[in-house]
């Protein structure tokens, strides 16, 4: 009898939940490279959905995981012992933040930020109604699919949180419903699963200022758009507003798993009190993960990585042309190459893989091709990747 393949090994016993994964079994990554079982490479064009901003393997994360995990693992519950990980990481992080964000609740996942940063606003204003938005994505839990903006992805799971009212960006009803009734407002600064879609400044700043008239909390998730994906550290600087929540996640742990929600002190206190222990997570906050990624958020500001950002886009912008392509959106080092249709996007992205990239499409935009690269990928990375997407896309002329 010959062995099981590993392959069928994964579609037998990992749990699946699609029947198209991607399904190439990859053994190194290193910078901006992925390589398979049989040493092929590929560019890794979305740093797994913007987790690996600063790429992937850097000796710095490594040194710090493996420091950490020789000193301790896990000791306890969430919020017990000082673990200097995550009191060295909360304070790199609040000193990059507005001294109103500085506060931090360390989670496992985006979701769980979410979960915990619906919870304090509803602790926090007796409220119980929550504007979301359409087209947004908060993460995959059932409080997260709640505020999720599209019903073909929730549906399946309902009954859902009631009291949730979703508007589409940019609309006067968005800002008309925020009332006196109202929790919180959750909303992407941009939104990444529809596409890369941001919103005007004046209608997020109309946001901004109603919820600060009528007591109800801003929640913005950076979890996709953080840490310099957009150009700028943070999306919200681009925008002129400070969110009274922060949602991070996916590149705050370096490409290790952790989540957190940030607020202000006095406002996190409610978690304290009625009841105590307003949020507990046995993992949150892992030491480990709290060291890799602290030092990936160092190494991202100290080779200044940020700052090329705009001159990458800007070559991305110029090379990526083509007649089959209706539309690019962009902010940042973060793209969406839009398609007349899901099939033509699916060829494409199929073509690109073979070619030696890995990209995908969006949730909500599934004719658009995903394009985020880590932000330390060198020009010439960046030229090599043009060139697979300018012959994927002749190839199906
Ligand atoms: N929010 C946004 C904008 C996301 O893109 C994601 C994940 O894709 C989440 C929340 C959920 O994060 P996680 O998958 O870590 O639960």
């Amino acid at each position: 009898m010959g062995s099981i393949s590993n392959r069928q090994l994964f579609l037998n016993h990992v749990a699946q939940t699609s029947d198209a994964p991607i399904g190439i079994e990859m053994v190194k990554a290193q910078g901006v490279y992925l390589y398979d079982v049989d040493g092929k490479a590929y560019i890794d064009a979305i740093s797994g959905f913007s987790v690996a901003n600063i790429g992937h393997g850097n000796p710095a994360v490594i040194k710090a995981v493996q420091a950490q995990s020789e000193a301790y693992m896990h000791l306890i519950v969430y919020g017990e012992f000082i673990q200097q990980p995550q009191v060295a990481y909360a304070q790199l992080l609040t000193q990059h933040l507005p001294s109103s964000l500085n506060c931090v609740y360390f989670t496992n996942s985006g979701a769980e930020a979410t979960e915990g940063a619906m919870k304090l606003a509803k602790r926090a204003t007796n409220r119980s109604k929550i504007i979301s938005f359409n087209k947004s994505y908060h993460g995959s839990t059932q409080g997260a699919l709640s505020v999720m903006g599209d019903e073909y992805w929730r549906n399946a799971y309902r009954p859902l949180l009631p009291g949730i009212d979703h508007f589409d960006y940019g609309t006067e009803e968005a800002i008309t419903a925020i009332d006196a009734t109202t929790a919180c407002v959750i909303m992407e600064t941009v939104q990444a699963e529809a596409g890369v879609v941001a919103p005007s400044k004046e209608w997020i700043q109309a946001i901004r200022r109603k919820c600060t008239e009528q007591g109800v909390l801003l929640i913005l998730d950076e979890i996709q758009s953080g840490f310099g994906r957009t150009g700028t550290l943070w999306a919200f600087e681009q925008f002129g507003i400070i969110p009274d929540i922060l949602l991070l996640g996916k590149a705050l742990g370096g490409g290790m798993p952790l989540g957190a929600f940030i607020a202000d002190k006095q406002l996190m206190g409610q978690l304290t009190h009625d009841p105590v222990l307003g949020h507990i997570t046995t993992f949150g906050g892992h030491p480990v993960s709290c060291a890799a990624g602290k030092a990936a958020m160092e190494v991202l500001l100290q080779e200044k990585m940020i700052g090329s950002v705009q001159e990458k886009q800007a070559y991305l912008l110029q090379q990526i042309q083509h007649p089959k392509i209706k539309a690019v959106r962009s902010i940042g080092l973060w793209m969406a190459v839009e398609f007349d249709s899901f099939d033509t996007c699916y060829t494409i992205i199929k073509k690109c893989i073979a070619g030696g990239m890995i990209t995908d499409w969006f949730l909500f935009a599934p004719h658009c091709m995903r394009i985020a690269p880590p932000l330390a990928i060198s020009m010439e990375e960046l030229n090599t990747m043009c060139n697979i997407i300018l012959d994927s896309l002749m190839e199906t002329d």
